[in-house]
């Protein structure tokens, strides 16, 4: 239960930062006692320690001097092994049944070997761009256009060399016809195929699909360029000839960091900032991802998915073979060059032709996996989530920590405003970490407290600059010179930099910890250790299923497992023990006593703890009572027939025996019913789904009373975080239960018709993660910036009662919270903006902290500079929080409507300023915005906007609720899920196969496939699956003999069972929660809720097909150009 995330770790030498290594500063610094050991007055640099709390056996208060420097390279390599594992990172090891992989391990199908990747780092979105430009070249006119001037990545530097016009990220696909609808009869309409000189006008279109659910194009006058190809001479053949200028493309020369000089030769790898910069042309490079299918063409020969990769990720002048991932035989129909003429009309567009999500997934793996990402170069974009590399921190925050939208920002408010691109940033400040990456650092800037500007009160940090001789030193983000305090003071180097630049994690490093004073304590003074409170519902409910049953008996042993500090002993947190049905009964479990204590509270109108003593306790010491109490409960209610339960009072009782403790803490409520018992808070069943897509939509999202809006109020203020277990076999109204969890910064969990046989695995492993996991108490989140933007909208689970605190009465290491940016003033291009992130918290031994992300950015005057460092996962990430904080204040309709419309702004803009003239038929996107249509399109389609007859208004509720934390991989996964096909896995690799496109017509009957989004879990398997492979994973002999009951894989002893098992464990330790599995056969009824998550197809409840929606973007993108 350690809480490896505080965890310096000295002897573990950070990667490029081998100056912390010399320092073994261990000083101990102990929640009472803090000023006993700061050194820092006298002695050279030690500010920061390796651990924040005592090694060893000591107690956090014992105050007791340090023990032995440095720590044990045993003890830290103990606690590093158990820090970043996902589940793990807490204790001793788990039972089997709890058993997780480190997160880090899987999934790494982009680790094959790259022939070229040395150019790695910025690029595959560029290296696309011939691709793209190719495609469109040969799609809108003829085969025969000049190769474009092909990009890559020579080495650093020669990224200046520019001969070439600009990379415009452009994307064309033969839409132009899309929107014009003409039949022509006689003229079978075809394809666009690459190496087909034909004119655009045989494209033309058969007939908008009948089930198309997209607007008709009526009313719009058509563009004549509709109907012809384009004009020769075009940008179509060739590289646009109008690109900008290159005075401003590629940009301006790298900004190195204002503050966080990466002056380490050699370390920081050269990637320039503007990653899309035009590289000489290296002709035998240029053609190759013509070969690229990913946008058309290439259909033919690899109908599957396998097109978009018979060349695209190669750097090398051969295509590379990619034998797994070509399956003739997946997809049903034949290559559409062997269909009869009239059958090639099926689709208006080529699904290959139009951008693949898992070919931009791959390519970044391929051209971004294999080398670290080095945060010293001011707005880098990073790797996409989806890819899996190694982080060094050299002065900004690892993207772990925070992720943007844009990296290069507009400087001013009016170019905002025209391109309609948010300016935001998802910060998830206690991230966990992969193993070897090292955890924040803790500084310890002594009695004082942490140094910081005197005005804005930023924090010391790499971007403050050092004057007068080391002095003074100017804040990046107010401009206020600031005294430095004589025993932080130290001389500068020739270049300006002070001497101790590298040993202190506050100048060189973009993310660290202070330790905070009592200044920054509640009522100055230091906190207590916090409290966790179990209060479990024993109404009839709960006792049938099995619940209370098997949480008793997992509390047991749990509670070992209770979070703790570095190498603590054991854990400083309290626990205490509340059961309820309509009454609630409180437990004495005090060490002393030889049998619990119950204490009933009925009149639960006001409530109060009926004891202080023995209620909160520390476990070991009260294990033998606790056990106990542990055993009888289950019997107390054995036969209880009470069905009626509360809800508000349970809240309040836990919140006033923390607030008797004096500490912070966590409840966690497990609960089964609508709280219809008359008690405070009491609800009713208002679900009526007669409301759905009318005006009145929004209350099924909105709390039915205002009284858990006043008490998540009073939670917030001491601290008392809600974690809500949910077991409904009805409506139970979550939209308002789980407010108070919502805005406590609790998380919430849902097993509908639980039943403790089948949901168990589930719900344990849940509860095993949520107890143990990385958690800060008590906090508040501040988001500082530099001059001419501010953070303006926050959207996660928290509370604010003013306009720039966020307060979180907890935060757990899952939580991400989405910020939004504003201009207030110009930027420049040459101070780039900063953001700082504090966050001050409680630690789970009751220190208190500062956890601080800096992250600095471009900032630029044309368009295009933004366009091309844009992430669209961020972008989404931040598109579905503010389009389900929508749904609270108007129709679903409305809240479509306006995201449809402002991305299309954004990539009108894109298409009016930044792209070549070409004909308005085209659809060009930008490179990095090209997946912008299909995930926005899944969010369209999700089930809090657009939900089918069987979404009940409790999931609708509950999926609101949990995307609001959701960090930028999470919403990723959950929107465009990862479907892989089972049976071309490598069972002598480590990799997972080659995800496919989310459609059933890249599945092949032949095959089994694995579905996941973060909470489901869909095993699908085709009935013309081969009869060893079903024998080899499920021990029958044939399809008809798999029992889609199952909810575990059998255990077999063969290379597939066990590669599979693997396969399913590691995803599910990739995810914060566990994924129950389904198996579903092929035309089974429950392949229904299977097909539900095959995105790019048409949904029952009327969601547009990705290319349908594709059209229907690009006629919004035309009206508004027109
Ligand atoms: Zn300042």
């Amino acid at each position: 239960m350690n809480q490896q995330g505080h965890m310096a770790s000295y002897g573990q030498p950070q990667p490029g930062y081998q100056g912390y290594q010399q320092f073994g500063y261990n000083s101990q610094h102990t929640a009472g006692v803090p000023t006993s050991q700061y050194g820092p007055y006298n002695g050279p640099v030690q500010g920061y320690q390796p651990t924040a709390v005592p090694q060893g056996p000591l107690r956090p208060t014992s105050g007791a001097p340090p023990t032995s420097l440095p720590p044990s390279t045993a003890a830290q390599s103990t606690a590093y092994n158990q820090y970043g594992q996902g589940d793990i990172q807490n204790g001793p090891a788990m039972s089997d049944q709890m058993q997780r992989f480190p997160v880090s391990q899987s999934y790494m199908p982009g680790s094959q070997p790259m022939p070229y990747q040395q150019y790695a780092p910025p690029a595959s979105n560029a290296q696309q761009l011939p691709n793209q430009m190719a495609a469109m070249q040969i799609s809108g006119s003829t085969s025969n256009a000049p190769p474009p001037v092909s990009q890559s990545y020579g080495p650093p530097t020669s990224h200046r060399q520019t001969t070439g016009p600009a990379v415009y990220t452009q994307y064309s696909t033969p839409l132009q016809n899309i929107a014009s609808n003409v039949p022509q009869s006689g003229n079978p309409p075809q394809l666009p195929f690459p190496g087909q000189s034909a004119p655009v006008t045989t494209f033309t279109s058969p007939p908008t699909s009948a089930g198309m659910n997209l607007p008709p194009p009526s009313g719009v006058p058509r563009p004549t360029a509709m109907h012809g190809p384009p004009l020769p001479g075009q940008s179509l053949t060739g590289f646009p000839p109008s690109q900008p200028p290159t005075g401003h493309y590629p940009p301006q020369p790298n900004h190195r960091p204002a503050g966080p000089q990466p002056g380490m030769p050699g370390v920081v790898p050269g990637p320039p900032t503007q990653g899309f910069q035009v590289h000489p042309t290296q002709p035998s490079q240029g053609f190759i991802p013509q070969q690229n299918g990913s946008f058309g063409q290439m259909r033919a020969p690899q109908p599957n998915y396998a097109a978009p990769y018979t060349g695209a990720p190669t750097y090398s002048s051969q295509p590379q073979p990619q034998q797994k991932r070509l399956d003739p035989d997946s997809i049903p129909s034949p290559p559409l060059n062997e269909l009869p003429p009239q059958q090639k009309t099926r689709h208006r567009i080529d699904p290959d032709a139009i951008p693949s999500p898992i070919q931009v997934i791959e390519d970044d793996k391929s051209n971004r996996g294999s080398e670290p990402f080095s945060t010293g170069v001011r707005g880098q974009v990073p790797p996409l989530v989806t890819t899996d590399f190694v982080i060094k921190d050299q002065g900004n925050s690892s993207p772990r920590f925070i992720r943007c939208a844009a990296y290069n920002l507009p400087c001013t408010s009016d170019m905002a405003k025209q391109c309609q691109v948010p300016l935001t940033a998802v910060i998830k400040p206690l991230a966990t970490l992969p193993a070897d990456e090292a955890p924040p650092y803790i500084v310890d800037h002594g009695e004082t407290g942490p140094i910081r500007c005197n005005r804005c009160k930023a924090y010391m940090c790499p971007y403050m600059q050092f004057i007068e001789g080391g002095r003074r030193f100017q804040c990046a983000f107010c401009s206020c010179v600031t005294e430095v305090l004589p025993h932080y003071f130290q001389h500068l180097d020739h270049t300006g930099k002070r001497m101790d630049y590298y040993d202190r994690p506050e100048l060189s490093l973009g993310s660290y910890e202070f330790l905070a004073t009592v200044d920054y304590c509640k009522n100055n003074k230091i906190p207590n250790p916090p409290a966790f409170i179990f209060m479990i519902d024993v109404s009839y409910n709960a006792l049938k299923s099995g619940l209370v049953h098997l949480l008793c008996e997992e509390l047991k042993s749990l509670l070992d497992y209770l979070p703790r500090e570095g190498n603590a002993e054991e854990s400083a947190i309290r626990v205490g023990f509340v059961t309820y049905n309509k009454v609630l009964h409180f437990y004495n479990v005090k060490s002393s006593l030889a049998q619990p204590q119950m204490m009933v509270v009925s009149d639960i109108a006001d409530m109060f703890v009926p004891l202080l003593d023995g209620f909160l306790v520390n476990v070991n010491e009260s294990r033998a009572v606790i056990n106990s109490l542990l055993e009888q409960i289950p019997e107390m209610f054995a036969d209880t027939r009470e069905t009626e339960t509360v809800f508000g009072p349970v809240i309040q009782a836990g919140l006033e025996a923390l607030k008797a403790a004096e500490c912070a803490g966590k409840l966690f409520i497990f609960h089964s019913t609508l709280p219809l018992a008359e008690a405070p808070g009491k609800l009713k069943n208002r679900d009526d789904k007669k409301l759905i897509n009318t005006d009145k939509e929004k209350v099924l999202f909105q709390p039915q009373t205002s009284f858990y809006n006043n008490l998540a109020k009073e939670c917030v203020a001491q601290g008392c975080s809600v974690d809500l277990f949910l077991f409904p076999n009805q409506y139970v109204d979550v939209a308002t239960l789980g407010l108070v969890t919502y805005q406590t910064g609790g998380s919430i969990y849902k097993y509908t018709y639980f039943q403790a046989q089948a949901d168990g695995e589930r719900f344990l492993n849940d509860l095993h993660r949520d107890v143990r996991k990385v958690i800060g108490f008590d906090s508040v989140m501040r988001v500082r910036t530099s001059t001419g933007i501010r953070a303006t909208d926050f959207f996660g689970s928290f509370y604010m009662s003013n306009t720039t605190d966020v307060e979180l009465a907890a935060l757990d290491c899952d939580k991400a919270i989405t910020v939004e940016f504003k201009h207030d003033d110009k930027l420049n291009e040459d101070n780039g903006a900063q953001i700082q992130c504090a966050l001050l918290y409680t630690s789970c031994s009751g220190q208190r902290r500062l956890r601080i992300h800096n992250l600095s950015l471009n900032c630029c005057t044309q368009l295009a500079d933004l366009y091309r460092n844009c992430e669209t996962d961020t972008l989404i990430n931040y598109f579905v929080k503010l389009a389900y904080r929508g749904v609270l204040s108007n129709p679903t309709k409305t809240v479509r409507d306006t995201l449809i419309n402002q991305s299309a702004q954004i990539l009108a803009c894109y298409r009016k300023n930044c792209a070549s003239p070409s004909s308005a038929g085209q659809l060009i996107l930008p490179e990095c915005m090209k997946l912008l249509p299909v995930y926005l399109n899944c969010v369209l389609k999700s089930d809090v906007l657009q939900p089918g007859a069987e979404v009940s208004t409790d999931d609708r509720a509950y999926i609101r609720q949990l995307i609001t934390s959701m960090d930028v991989a999470e919403t990723n996964v959950f929107f465009y899920p990862r479907l892989l096909p089972v049976h071309k896995m490598d069972v002598d690799s480590d990799d997972f196969p080659v995800a496919i496109r989310c459609s059933e017509e890249r599945l092949s009957k032949g095959g089994i496939y694995l579905l996941e989004n973060g909470l489901n879990l869909f095993i699908w398997v085709g009935m013309n699956t081969q009869h060893d492979l079903i024998q080899s994973i499920f021990n029958v002999q044939s399809f008809g003999q798999i029992d889609s009951a199952l909810a575990t894989l059998p255990m077999l002893d063969n290379p597939y069972s066990k590669k599979l098992r693997s396969m399913v464990d590691m995803i599910r330790a990739q995810r914060p929660r566990f994924m129950k599995l389904m198996i579903v056969k092929q035309d089974d009824k429950t392949e229904l809720l299977f097909k539900h998550f095959l995105m790019e197809d048409k949904s029952v409840n009327g969601g547009a097909s990705y290319v349908d929606f594709l059209c229907h973007m690009h006629k919004e993108i035309r009206q508004l150009l027109s």
